[in-house]
């Protein structure tokens, strides 16, 4: 349909009442990435009024404030001989060399001096006795780079830069929800639609440039580490609707040790189980007392990589060796009351509050999706093929390849904020005055129709119900070991979720399950997106694992992408990643060993 039908088609039917907002730049999303960005984009002369920072939560509550562990970046505070280019190797080795180099070396490059940036803005690092930012090891890395704040590394950052957006005067709304990108065709970004949670008003955003750092994707997962109405999606959803690519969907890490809600309560299904309990000594054992990681990995034993860890529980589990509850054992018991009180003050805590004694008794574990490599495919600015239109920290891809590096995640958002930031701060420079052609009022008005008519839909089905049917899809289907007939099985069973998804009883648009409903459309996007990938990469490499292929197959170092072909359906394509940098390949063959010893 042209644009001038489709006008008049939206003309036919009654357009509820609107408010429109008219930023040069809408910053979806006000975690560490968003908020960076921001930041970048006044300091380089952008008037703050011509920006706009939403979230969907509160002001300050973002997921970056779950990040507790570290934020990578090679300081040398202990380990004078590290730098960054041994940082890129790492991260590239790690990744399984599916990560773009040119991403990585933009983000460790950086990385040194946008945590002396932070510290200058108040970062309360966590401090050597000479005063220098303290650094540790955290998981596979070849020198102490990570550096952190107690452990509420995070939030510390978000408080940090939150109050730094303030000081430049930056705006900010929050519980606001988008649910559409504005585009030409798909050209050219122009804004985006969504509602205020509040009240249950719809807003239009009128934006030149959008920015999404809306989070990532693993909480699709019936067993999660993030919280339920975070990461489902929205990002990368939002980026493939407007017809931007995705890639390396099929790569999420799962964290080995996430508790068991079948023992300790829904509300604590797969929350994290820090990596030190492990690190402390603890040891893992099978229903039948067998110290089973004496089969996988008798040098590393619990201290190996995440991903083999992982595996190794997931494959007692499903072998019939797991608890009646779906875990395994975690026992540090062997240890000191006091050791254990001192080392581990808020593990040991929080299992005593559920009447667990870690100083006598084992708990239960299981592994936990935690975070997706994958999302939208940017270039080297954090632009994707749309123009305008840019994706950064979680909800891009490239950076981790087939696995992350523990703390680069949060150095992501930190250096793909400031590289966006710069290079819209350049758009706009170089752009003349008169704004862009405003939003498409047709594509406008229709949207609104279809949110008017979903808050008013009184179908068959719970959106919340299907949202947790999916989770159950991509656990069973698409975790942590797959196969081609599991995965296949995986798309009929999506399939029927989405045929259901087309007959919901929702509430109004201030409701929560209005929200589950769009969250159920996010979800399905990339939950297609993981399945197909996953069908199509017949290998084993880094978090992505199958049965059927085991091994790592060099013709597959490639990146799978997926994008809406001309019917609307999901097209997938490889390519190969970029080369590194000749310092990164130096670092590369010079063979640094990743430290599995040291967990945090
Ligand atoms: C338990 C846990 C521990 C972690 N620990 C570490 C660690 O120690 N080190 C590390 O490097 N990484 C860690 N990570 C990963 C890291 O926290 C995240 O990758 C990072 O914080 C993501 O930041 P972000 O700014 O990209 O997105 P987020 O912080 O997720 O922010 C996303 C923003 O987008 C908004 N949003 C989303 N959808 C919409 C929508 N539809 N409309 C409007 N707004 C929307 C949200 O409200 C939010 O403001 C951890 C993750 C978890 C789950």
């Amino acid at each position: 349909m042209d644009r001038q039908s489709e006008n008049e088609a939206a003309d036919a039917a009654e357009t509820p009442d609107f408010e429109t907002v008219a930023p040069s730049v809408l910053i979806v999303g006000a975690g560490a990435a968003g908020a960076r960005a921001a930041i970048e984009l006044v300091d380089r002369g952008v008037d703050p009024e011509s920006v706009l920072v939403i979230g969907k939560r509160s002001h300050g509550d973002a997921h970056t404030t779950w990040a507790r562990g570290g934020i990578n970046g090679a300081l040398g505070t202990h380990d004078p001989e590290d730098g960054w280019a041994i940082h890129a190797a790492d991260t590239l080795n790690e990744g399984h060399h599916v990560n773009d180099p040119a991403k990585v070396e933009a983000v460790t490059r950086r990385m040194p001096e946008l945590l002396r940036e932070l510290d200058d803005w108040g970062m309360p690092y966590s401090r050597t006795e000479d005063g220098d930012i303290d650094q540790r090891y955290f998981g596979a890395q070849s020198f102490r780079r990570t550096a952190f704040a107690g452990d509420h590394t995070g939030e510390s950052i978000l408080n940090t830069l939150v109050d730094k957006a303030q000081s430049l005067g930056i705006p900010h709304r929050e519980d606001v929800f988008v649910s559409k990108l504005l585009t030409d065709g798909d050209d050219r970004v122009r804004g985006a639609v969504g509602y205020d949670m509040d009240d249950g008003e719809y807003l239009v955003f009128d934006a030149d440039v959008v920015v999404l750092a809306a989070g990532g994707y693993t909480s699709i997962y019936h067993r999660h580490s993030s919280r339920d109405d975070e990461n489902t999606g929205d990002g990368p959803a939002l980026a493939y609707e407007a017809g931007a690519e995705l890639m390396d969907m099929e790569f999420v890490q799962f964290h080995p040790t996430g508790m068991v809600g079948d023992r300790y309560g829904d509300d604590w299904d797969g929350r994290l189980v820090t990596e030190a309990v492990r690190g402390e000594g603890g040891r893992l054992y099978n229903a039948e007392g067998e110290r089973f990681m004496e089969r996988y990995s008798p040098g590393q034993m619990e201290l190996d990589a995440r991903d083999v860890v992982a595996r190794a529980i997931a494959q007692e589990i499903a072998e019939g060796r797991g608890t009646e509850h779906g875990g395994v054992y975690l026992d540090i018991s062997h240890r000191d009351r006091s050791f254990i009180e001192e080392r581990l003050p808020r593990m040991y805590e929080r299992f005593a509050d559920l009447g667990v004694d870690m100083a006598t008794e084992p708990v239960e574990v299981a592994p936990t999706a935690h975070y997706g490599m994958g999302g939208v495919v940017v270039d080297e600015t954090g632009e994707t093929r749309i123009d305008g239109l840019y994706a950064i920290g979680e909800t891009m891809a490239g950076v981790h390849g087939a696995n992350r590096l523990g703390g680069n995640s949060l150095a992501e958002t930190l250096a793909f904020g400031e590289i966006a930031g710069a290079d819209i701060a350049d758009r706009l420079a170089a752009a003349d005055d008169s704004r862009g052609g405003g939003v498409p009022s047709a594509a406008v008005e229709r949207h609104l129709a279809d949110l008017e008519a979903l808050a008013n839909s009184d179908g068959a089905h719970d959106p919340e119900t299907l949202l947790n049917e999916l989770r159950d899809v991509l656990w069973d289907h698409a975790g942590i070991l797959r196969d081609e007939g599991g995965l296949e099985a995986g798309l009929d069973r999506l399939q029927t979720v989405r045929e259901r998804a087309a007959d919901l009883d929702v509430g109004p648009v201030d409701s929560r399950s209005f929200e589950f409903a769009l969250d159920l459309g996010y979800a399905l996007v990339a939950a297609e997106a993981i399945l197909r990938g996953a069908s199509e990469r017949t290998e084993s490499r880094g978090a992505h694992h199958r049965t059927d292929w085991p091994e790592r197959d060099a013709d597959w170092q490639r990146n799978v992408t997926v994008a809406v072909d001309s019917i609307g359906a999901m097209r997938l394509s490889t390519s190969r990643p970029g080369t590194p940098s000749d310092g990164v390949q130096a670092a590369l063959d010079a063979g640094y060993e990743l430290d599995y010893h040291q967990l945090e």
